[in-house]
This record gives C-alpha cells, sequence and structure tokens, in this order.
C-alpha cells in the first residue's frame, strides 16, 4: 500500500518526536509521496529537511540526497541517527575502508538517507552503485547553486540534470533558501523538473528581534548586551580580519569565552574553531562573513553585526543563522557613516558598482529607518507585512519627534561659511567649537556658527547630519574627498524658513529598553535552574557520544522540558523533540535529572513555586520515599503530600504501593471498602478503623486498589 499523510504525521512523532507539521511541510510530503517533482523555498530553519526525510522513511528504497558542504552532511547524518533513522553519507572526507564498508550496507539495502556531495554523484563508479538499488527519491539541497545568478555558484551542479536523467521516474526535490525569482525559474530548467510543483514559504523569522544601534562605544555596547545573555551561543561578524582579531582579544580579557574566525587562518584553526562553537565550548565567535555557511547549530542566540553589512541579502542571511529551533533570539545592528564610507569603497573597486550601491542604500535606508524594520526587510523581499511586527526596536520605542530647524539652520550655515570645502566629521566639529589644530590653522574658529552648537555632543550631531542627509538637506561630493553641499532644500531651510521634523537624538542614546535584568519570577527562576542543569547534562551526553549537544535535544526541546517536568518516560515521550529512539537513549538521564533538580531545589533552601509542589513531592517518591518521610523532609502535611501523590496518580503516573503502605494496611483498607461497600465516601471505613487511618491514606488506597 501507498503510505500516506497519516503514515507521515505518525513518522513525524516517532522519529522526531513532533506533533504538528510546520506551514508547507505536510503540503510538500504529500506531493513527493505521489511522485511528483518538487521546489521548495523556505528560509533558514524553516523546516526544509524534514520535508524530504518523511517521504524518504516512507517510499520503498534509498534517498539520495546531494549537498555540497561536508560539514552540514556529517550534521545532518549524525541528528538523523540520533532519532534513529538509517542515515550515512559518501564524500572525499572518507577512507576506502569506510566507502567499502558503506557500499556494502548500501546493497543490503540497510541505508534509508545517502547524503552526497555532487561531485561525487555524477561519477560514474557511483552511479553504478545506484543503479543496483532502488532509489525513493532525489533531493538537491542548497539548489541555488546550480544558478550563474545566485551568490553560491557551484560548476558541478551543473551535471545533476544529467542525473535526473538517468533516473527518470524517481521524484526530484530541490531546496532553497534564496529567494530571489531568477534563481527560481533557473533551477526548475537546469535541472530539468517535471511540471515542479513550487512551495514558497513565508521568510518571515518572527522569533528573531531587530534592532539596530549608532556605532558608538561599540565594545561598551556589546558588553552590555553579554552581560544579559550569560553562556548563550553568538556571533559577532565584522568586515576585518584584524577586527575579528581585536574583538575576540579584548572579550577574552573581560572573561568572555571568545575565538575569532577568518579566511585568512589556517584551514586546521579554522575548522577547529567551528567545532568549538558547535560543541558549545567556545559560545562567542568574532568572525567575517566566511563564518557560519554550513553550520547547522540550531542553538545561536544571537547575532552582532559590528559593521554594517553590504547589502540586505547578507544581513539577513546572516542574523537567519540565529533561533534556527524557533526560541526567541536577539540581533543587533551597529551603523556608522564611517562603515558606509569603507564599503562605498571598497564598492567602487568591484564589479558591479552601480548594483552594489544601490544595495548599499538600501541597506543604510534599513538602519536608519524610523518604521517597523521587519516591515522594510520583508518588502525588499516580495513579501507584504500586514501589521507592524512588535519584535523591533522601532516597534517597541516608537521615535520621539521634535523640531529640529534651528539645529538645521545652525549646520548649514556653518556649511556655507566654510565655503562647503569639510566632510561630516570637521563640519561637527566647527559645531561643537573644537580646538582642533587643523580648525585653527585654517582659521574655521574665526566664522560665525562656530561653536553655535556646543550644547549638542558629537554622537548627537553625527545623528543629526545622518538626518539631514537622509531628507536631502546636505549632499556628499563622493569625487570630491566626502565634502558636504547644501542642496536645493538645504536653501529653503536656511533662507526661506522651511521647517525641519527630527528624529529625537536622545532616543538612540539610551542603548536598549531593557539594560537592566529584571529580577526572575519565582517560576522563571526555577525554570533558569532547570535549564542550566539540563544543559550540563545535554553537554556530558554529547561529549560522551562524540555529537554536538543540540544533536542530543535542541534549546526548544529542553525549555519544554523545564516547563512540563516531565518525571516518567511516558510524559517525556510527550515532549516536542523526543522522537522514541532519544526518548530510550536519552529519556532516563533527563527524568533522572528533572526528578533531582526538583529535589534538591527546596533541600537547598529555595523556594518552589506552586505550580512545582507536587511534582516534588512526587520526585521524592520516586526516590523511594512515602508520605510521611516526604512530608517531614518538606516541612508540609502528609495528607497534602497525599494530595500530591494521588494528583500524578490521576495523570497516569505510577506509585509505588510497597512505599505506601508497607505493612499489610493496603489489604485491610481494601477489605474494609469491600465489605462496607463504601457507598457514603470513606466516612464509613474511616469509623471502621476507628479514625486510625487518616483520610489521604484512604483516598490513595481506594485509588490504587481501583476501588
Ligand atoms: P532548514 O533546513 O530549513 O534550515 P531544518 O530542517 O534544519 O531547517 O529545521 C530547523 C529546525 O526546526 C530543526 O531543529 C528541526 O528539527 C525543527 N523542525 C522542523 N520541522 C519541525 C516541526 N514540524 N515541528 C517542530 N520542529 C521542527
Ligand atoms: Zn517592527
Amino acid at each position: 500500500m501507498l503510505p500516506t499523510l497519516t503514515d507521515a504525521r505518525r513518522a513525524l512523532r516517532t522519529y522526531f518526536g513532533y506533533d504538528q507539521f510546520r506551514p508547507l511541510q505536510e503540503e510538500i510530503i504529500a506531493r513527493l509521496l505521489e511522485g511528483g517533482d518538487a521546489i521548495v523555498l523556505m528560509p533558514t530553519g524553516g523546516g526544509k529537511s524534514i520535508t524530504f526525510q518523511l517521504p524518504a522513511l516512507l517510499r520503498p528504497g534509498m534517498a539520495v540526497v546531494v549537498s555540497p558542504l561536508i560539514a552540514l552532511m556529517k550534521d545532518q547524518v549524525e541528528a538523523l541517527r540520533a532519532n534513529g533513522v538509517a542515515a550515512a553519507y559518501y564524500n572525499s572526507s572518507q577512507t576506502g575502508a569506510e566507502q567499502a564498508a558503506l557500499v556494502e550496507d548500501i546493497l543490503l539495502a540497510e541505508v534509508k538517507l545517502l547524503y552526497v556531495s555532487p561531485e561525487k554523484v555524477v561519477s560514474p563508479e557511483f552511479l553504478n552503485l545506484l543503479r543496483q538499488v532502488k532509489i525513493s527519491l532525489i533531493a538537491i539541497d542548497e539548489a541555488h547553486c546550480i544558478s550563474q545568478w545566485g551568490h553560491d555558484f557551484r560548476p558541478e551542479y551543473t551535471q545533476l540534470a544529467w542525473l535526473r536523467g538517468q533516473f527518470p521516474g524517481v521524484p526530484v526535490i530541490a531546496l532553497t533558501a534564496t529567494a530571489d525569482k531568477t534563481t527560481r525559474q533557473d533551477i526548475a530548467r537546469q535541472l530539468d523538473l517535471r511540471d515542479p510543483e513550487v512551495f514558497v514559504a513565508s521568510f518571515d523569522r518572527p522569533n528573531l528581534s531587530l534592532s539596530v544601534l549608532p556605532g558608538r562605544n561599540r565594545m561598551a555596547q556589546i558588553l552590555d548586551f553579554l552581560r544579559l545573555r550569560p553562556g548563550q551561543s553568538g556571533i559577532i561578524y565584522c568586515l576585518s580580519r584584524k577586527a575579528t582579531e581585536d574583538i575576540a582579544a579584548r572579550l577574552r580579557a573581560r572573561g568572555y569565552a571568545a575565538a575569532h574566525y577568518h579566511a585568512g587562518m589556517p584551514a586546521d584553526q579554522r575548522a577547529q574553531t567551528q567545532e568549538d562553537f558547535i560543541n558549545d565550548r567556545v559560545p562567542i565567535i568574532c568572525a567575517t562573513i566566511a563564518f557560519g555557511m554550513g553550520i547547522d547549530k540550531s542553538n545561536v542566540r544571537w547575532i552582532i553585526h559590528y559593521n554594517m553589512p553590504k547589502n540586505l541579502e547578507g544581513y539577513y542571511q546572516e542574523i537567519g543563522r540565529a533561533g534556527r529551533d524557533g526560541l526567541p533570539s536577539d540581533t543587533l545592528l551597529f551603523h556608522s557613516y564611517r562603515d558606509v564610507l569603507t564599503l562605498r569603497e571598497f564598492i567602487a573597486e568591484s564589479g558591479q558598482p552601480e548594483l552594489a550601491q544601490a544595495k548599499l542604500a538600501r541597506m543604510e535606508e534599513y538602519a536608519n529607518a524610523q518604521i517597523c524594520r521587519r516591515r522594510i526587510l520583508l518588502n525588499y523581499f516580495g513579501e507584504p507585512m500586514e501589521q507592524d511586527c512588535g519584535n523591533c526596536d522601532v516597534c517597541q520605542n516608537p521615535p520621539q519627534r521634535i523640531d529640529g530647524t534651528i539645529l538645521a539652520q545652525k549646520a548649514l550655515s556653518a556649511l556655507i561659511r566654510l565655503r562647503e570645502e569639510v566632510g561630516m566629521n570637521m563640519l561637527v566639529d566647527v559645531l561643537r567649537g573644537s580646538n582642533r589644530k587643523e580648525i585653527r590653522e585654517k582659521g574655521y574658529d574665526q566664522i560665525k556658527t562656530y561653536g553655535a552648537g556646543s550644547d549638542l555632543s558629537q554622537g548627537d550631531w553625527q545623528h543629526c547630519m545622518v538626518q539631514f542627509l537622509q531628507m536631502g538637506l546636505i549632499e556628499i561630493a563622493y569625487d570630491q574627498g566626502h565634502t558636504l553641499r547644501v542642496t536645493e532644500a538645504g536653501r529653503a531651510v536656511l533662507f526661506d524658513g522651511a521647517r525641519v521634523e527630527l528624529v529625537r537624538p536622545e532616543r538612540t542614546r539610551t542603548r536598549r529598553p531593557e539594560p537592566q535584568a529584571k529580577p526572575l519570577s519565582l517560576r522563571e527562576a526555577f525554570e533558569e535552574g532547570l535549564f542550566e542543569a539540563l544543559r550540563g547534562l545535554r553537554k556530558a551526553l554529547a561529549t560522551q557520544e562524540k555529537v554536538p549537544p543540540y544533536v542530543v535535544f535542541s534549546d526548544a526541546t529542553l525549555r519544554e522540558m523545564c516547563q512540563e517536568c516531565p518525571l516518567s518516560l511516558t510524559a517525556m515521550s510527550r515532549i516536542s523533540g523526543v522522537g522514541t529512539r532519544k526518548e530510550a537513549r536519552y529519556g532516563p538521564a533527563f527524568v533522572e535529572a528533572i526528578a533531582g533538580y526538583l529535589r534538591d531545589f527546596e533541600a537547598q533552601g529555595q523556594k518552589l513555586p506552586p505550580s512545582r509542589t507536587a511534582a516534588a513531592s512526587y520526585a521524592w517518591h520516586l526516590q523511594g520515599l512515602g508520605c510521611e518521610e516526604i512530608a517531614q523532609r518538606r516541612q508540609l502535611k502528609a495528607t497534602t503530600i497525599g494530595g500530591h501523590l494521588l494528583k500524578y496518580w490521576e495523570a497516569g503516573e505510577v506509585l509505588n504501593e510497597k512505599v505506601l503502605f508497607p505493612t499489610g494496611e493496603l489489604a485491610r483498607i481494601h477489605q474494609a471498602m469491600e465489605n462496607l461497600g463504601a457507598r457514603d465516601g470513606l466516612r464509613d471505613v474511616y469509623d471502621h478503623f476507628h479514625e486510625s487511618i487518616p483520610y489521604y491514606r484512604l483516598r490513595l488506597a481506594a485509588a490504587l486498589t481501583g476501588a
């Protein structure tokens, strides 16, 4: 019988431990199950992998997955194996003996998913191998690599159409996170897909917060940012190799485990840094954009752009490396005028300067935005939003406007008196009455507006200048040493009294609305502590099994454990991300860790949140304690504890009879209940024993004996 969506849903639970499909996953799976071709565009972290992994598990035969990045291949295969899926990879990193063993497994039909590099897949010996087995489907990951229009063209990919020709009846799925339309059409054409159905998921990543700050005192701002995020993994992107080294060193000097990464490092050192990051040994990486491609780490919690990226495509891709697990993650972009100048110079020397300058301008607009930033981003990618997002700095701290006419007049008048011969920094210095030698030498201190703006800080003036630029009151003569000119609109302000509205500079001076960490509620404190404990266990298990921690469980799964406190394998199996394999392999250790945490929490004198008190009693019971003993330890009444345990019993958890009723009491109570019929609750039974057995014990006995 052909596999159905019901089978797919069941497999989603069994293998991956998830209860629901994400948008489009189900539709894509259905398409492959019926044997059709598909093109899938989904952002990073959208959940592309499952769309071909589930059909691969359900269809007869072996799936071939073409993937360009060897590191990523290894990661995906490890993650699949941890879920009990027979996956393997075939690439140039393997020895001859390893490959021979693999070929044997393939011929015995013991491999359900085979990851392979594009150059291997078209080799004659590999093709020969494929001809001897049944192929369930062909998945082409990072499919944009086939297009010269994409940003990551790989010549080997152009051979893949030929592969498709060799297996005409097999469904092909091409997947990419690159949205642009030209690339998409190119993929369909070049891969020779048969009437492919195109699935385009939303590119929104609502769990990523967006914020932009002026690039002043960046280090201090970064330290503030990190203080609120102890132990979290993140990447700081820099423009230059030297900056990556400097910033990492300065962070280390402050006690942070940070490393740098750039293309100029020896390959082994780069690989080591990447491994350390993936395995949570070094949480912070200062890197050029070379870092991040081919990293599948799902628990990157934040991204900082120390310098501005050169376009929104790059920016979106880089921030997209945070929060693949869907948990809230933060991004911060520093915006400085100097970075813009540097980028302009880079671009001037590059291949397509006009297009690149236009893209940089869009990037700058985004950085200077006074409306919801996500609107701008998604508009750029052709996906208009209905509402403001509520999760960007502009939404959370809407700009206040002030009358900036006088400020503008001061600046414009100074500029004219300086004969439009100066750049932005000099203009600000003159306005502020700086004592610089150059100012005195050139006689700039003699003009009438010298020092007329000394009441504003340097940074506030920069902020105003950027706005004057954007409003078109001034412009930059790029061909004349970046000196400033007053435009027509500027003259209107200066001579005709046109009014200027500015965004209040203070808004950007206060760093973030959240710099002081709020005191945690009881519940948050409990969950944070538990999260750390479970993270520690995850790390230990991962080290033992030589896989990255997120392969054991994702952060999202650990968070859910902290909220639900599963104290049995059954309860554990209901947590999202705990499939059958992981339940058996890691479940017992995590249940024990949660129970141990609950017991220790109070023993160490901390106050449990009320919602956890029953769990703590049950955790003690799991250790072989009865109601009285638990009551004594927890300094509560035995009857309260009895209530807690009953609650767990009613939720389907097991109670230990021998511990609760060590003597023959249970049998005697049961007997009495039978005899008395116990119609009016337990009153008769209570009287029967001359009030010597408390009610809570009678209730427990009733539950345990099914009376
Ligand atoms: P992509 O390849 O599109 O970047 P992945 O396939 O790696 O994304 O998925 C990103 C994360 O989302 C992974 O941790 C994955 O396990 C998780 N995920 C995928 N589908 C679901 C689902 N239906 N429910 C919950 N989590 C999911
Ligand atoms: Zn917003």
